[in-house]
């Protein structure tokens, strides 16, 4: 039996659906089978980890051996009268975590239902949805670190998370491989429920005191009408970050724009909403051929069909472009390209 597979293609492994194919692949199930599959690398490729595919844009097949993660498992490790922690092998689905937590009342990730990929990638971006983010939840990462060659554990406090950032998107990008998360969750609901429309949706639910079930059951239903299901349109969610500027520059654009929507971040700090900023530009529903910008979220580039990652990169280029012309906003991706 050889350990890498040759020539396999990624096509069911990315949710824009790019149909790519990687020179070396193999699945990992363990950290003992990932080190002896490091010991045994049958070139000098870059490694790269694949999780659930739902943050990536193939634009070429892929110069790198492909090692997707299928770490099992929810472990209890302690619990005090408040808090209970849990060590989630890496390769767990993340909806599928969220909604054991919801069996087993456990509470904090509700906001957070239906995000799409692995455990593993959650504290990659510090996932974030509804007002909530993953690192109010994560105690520590443990990964392989492919220069040490070593598994160490980074504490929360090490992560430097931010919105859509952590060290593992930064100065360790490409080094790891995370194998395990921690998390500490709550024995008693901490509802967040002053975000977007999520009370809107309990209302028209008729629920007046909401349980962490009834929270995850309103954001799915928002999602599941707003944001395009990747099995039947290629995407990979939201491809740019929301940007945050200067107050001063926010001054400046509300009087030209007087409509732009606006989020206090700091006393110097103002969020945009990106999908504004692209539908203004006169992006939403653009379509060439088999790829453009979802109709209903200016955020979510798509594939219709077959199309190839450098359109959408390109499309990309010149969203970022035309929107900068205009407000003088440089968006940032928030997929990653390979
Ligand atoms: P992948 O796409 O497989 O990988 C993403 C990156 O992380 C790659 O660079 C990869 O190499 C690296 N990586 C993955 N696993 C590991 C690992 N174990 N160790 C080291 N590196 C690793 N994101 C949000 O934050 N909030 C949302 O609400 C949200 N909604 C989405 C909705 C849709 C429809 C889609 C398609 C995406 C959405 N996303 C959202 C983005 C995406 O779901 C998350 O970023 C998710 O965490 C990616 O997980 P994945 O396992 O698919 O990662
Ligand atoms: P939405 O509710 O229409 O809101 C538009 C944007 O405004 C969001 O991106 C959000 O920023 C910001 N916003 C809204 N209410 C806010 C508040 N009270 N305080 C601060 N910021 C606020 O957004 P949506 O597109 O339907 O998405 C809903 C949530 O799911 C958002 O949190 C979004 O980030 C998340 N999501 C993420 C992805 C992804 O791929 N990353 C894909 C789909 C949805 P934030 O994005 O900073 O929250």
């Amino acid at each position: 039996m050889h350990l890498f597979q040759q020539n396999v293609s990624l096509l069911h492994l990315n949710t824009f659906k790019m149909n790519v194919v990687a020179p070396y692949f193999s699945e990992v199930t363990s950290e003992e089978q990932l080190l002896h599959l490091y010991n045994h690398l049958p070139t000098e490729k870059p490694l790269l980890i694949l999780g659930g595919g739902s943050n990536i844009l193939f634009t070429q097949d892929p110069d790198a051996i492909i090692l997707h993660n299928q770490i099992k498992g929810i472990q209890k490790i302690k619990e005090s009268n408040t808090h209970i922690w849990l060590r989630v092998g890496a390769g767990e689905v993340w909806h599928s975590f969220v909604l054991n937590c919801l069996e087993n009342n456990r509470a904090g990730l509700e906001n957070l239902s239906l995000i799409p990929g692995t455990v593993g990638a959650a504290p990659m971006q510090n996932i974030g949805a509804y007002g909530v983010e993953v690192k109010d939840f994560i105690e520590e990462v443990r990964f392989f670190d492919f220069k040490l060659q070593e598994f160490r554990t980074l504490k929360n406090n090490e992560c430097n998370f931010g919105y859509r950032e952590s060290i593992f998107k930064k100065e360790l990008k490409g080094k790891t491989m995370i194998t395990y998360v921690t998390f500490r969750l709550n024995k008693s609901p901490d509802l967040k429920l002053t975000y977007g429309t999520i009370q809107d949706e309990l209302d028209k639910m008729k629920i007046q005191n909401p349980s962490i079930q009834d929270v995850a059951n309103a954001v799915i239903q928002i999602r599941s009408s707003k944001l395009p299901d990747p099995k039947i349109i290629g995407n990979g969610g939201s491809f740019f970050k929301n940007p945050e500027i200067e107050y001063k520059q926010f001054i400046e654009l509300k009087k030209k724009f007087p409509a732009i929507p606006s989020f206090k971040v700091s006393e110097s700090i103002v969020k945009i909403p990106a999908a504004w900023l692209i539908e203004s530009a006169g992006w939403k529903g653009y379509r060439k051929g088999n790829y453009g910008v979802h109709k209903n979220q200016a955020l979510v580039l798509v594939n219709y069909s077959d199309a190839i990652g450098e359109d959408i990169l390109n499309l990309s280029k010149d969203i970022i472009e035309s929107v900068y012309s205009l407000f003088q906003i440089t968006l940032q991706r928030e997929v990653n390209i390979f």
